[in-house]
């Protein structure tokens, strides 16, 4: 298949691209389009054979569920059973990285959800995916646009790496602003369970909401025999190809081990700002200040990417504490790692 690439700046909703993008994927084509959180792989949510490409696309699992897309969170009504909980979530929370998990109408074909009778719905807040849904008037269901368990992509050169012959379209619309997925939370009644960790926080959703629970999945790894609450919670994910190492200790203890382990070990390492210039590994990403957690959001996914492709046997990083944005540091980590922590 040959993908077309078109580059457009974040305003440009009024492009003829937008339009194109929007005809292919009413005419059941698939689009990477970039949002706020990562760059999205989107097909019409209605149409079953659509959906059915995006499986394809990414070679991921039919049982792992997508997130349908809506320009306006009214529209939820056409795809779910929405609640007095969901439009309080949507007052404070949308546009923007939050998705919500409601029962689904027939609207949404089983194929979208894996079979379940819920379906995840987000109002992204980037003016490009919004253009591009409004323009198909339709909800457009959009994983993250990268191959199934690797890292999600936060910038075009990521999606065309992964995607390019796989799909139609790629729109170039420059970088993901907050770099890490949404926030996934299960809304029953005037209860909210927390199943994917993201920008907006479990205290940000807290002012919300009194009743707040986070699935033990989010930090915890599954029992061998344990169905999750959210489907993409038991697959490896995230995940480069040599093994992620998380260290865990006090600041002077992680920073020593990094400089023994760069002398010893073929290693990457994956450091503080204020620890670049006392490493003096050939294999170092500084993934930003120590406590600015939205710049270490904003590029862990493209670091992850970039040890990756570092001739290299080990990838060390900071075990992120779980407080605020870090518990969704946190999370991707932990599962990139595959829940390999090493005390030092
Ligand atoms: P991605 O779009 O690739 O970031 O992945 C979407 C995530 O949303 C996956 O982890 C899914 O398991 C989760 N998800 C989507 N739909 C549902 C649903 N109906 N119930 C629970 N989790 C869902
Ligand atoms: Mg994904």
């Amino acid at each position: 298949m040959n993908t077309r690439i078109f580059h457009l700046s974040e305003n440009d909703t009024a492009a003829p691209e937008i339009t194109e993008a929007a005809k292919i994927l009413t005419d059941g084509g698939l689009v990477a389009f970039p949002t706020e959180t990562v760059y999205g792989l989107g097909a019409d949510a209605t149409d079953e054979g659509a959906a059915k490409k995006i499986y394809a696309a990414k070679g991921r699992p039919s049982d792992n569920p997508l997130i349908i897309h809506i320009a306006d969170p009214a529209d939820a009504e056409k795809y779910a059973y929405t609640s007095e909980l969901y439009y309080k979530l949507a007052k404070a929370f949308m546009p923007g990285p939050l998705t919500v998990i409601l029962k689904k109408k027939d609207t949404i074909p089983a194929t979208v959800t894996g079979g379940l009778d819920t379906v995840a719905v987000r109002c992204p807040s980037h003016p490009i995916a919004r253009a591009i849904i409004r323009e198909a008037d339709v909800a457009i269901a959009a994983p993250s646009a990268n191959l199934s368990g690797s890292p999600s992509p936060t910038c075009a050169e990521h999606v065309i790496r992964d995607m390019n012959g796989r799909v139609d379209a790629i729109i170039d619309g420059g970088c993901s602003e907050i770099g890490l997925e949404s926030t996934i939370v299960k809304a029953e009644g005037d209860r909210l369970t927390l199943l994917r960790p993201g920008a907006i926080t479990a205290d940000a959703l807290r002012c919300v909401c009194e009743h707040v629970e986070i699935s033990h999945a989010v930090t915890e790894m599954l029992k061998a025999d344990e169905r999750p609450l959210s489907p993409g919670m038991k697959y490896r994910h995230y995940a480069p190809s040599v093994p992620l190492v998380l260290l865990e200790g006090d600041e002077d203890c992680v920073v020593s081990f990094m400089r023994r382990a760069q002398n010893a070990e073929r290693c990457a390492i994956l450091c503080y700002h204020d620890e670049s210039f006392e490493l003096r590994c050939e294999r170092l990403i500084d993934i930003g200040e120590r406590n600015d957690l939205a710049e270490q959001a904003h590029r862990l996914f493209a670091a992850l990417r970039d040890a990756d492709e570092l001739d290299c046997d080990v990838i060390y990083a900071h075990l992120p504490k779980k407080e605020g944005i870090g518990l969704a540091l946190y999370n991707r980590l932990i599962r990139a790692a595959a829940h390999t922590v090493k005390h030092v």
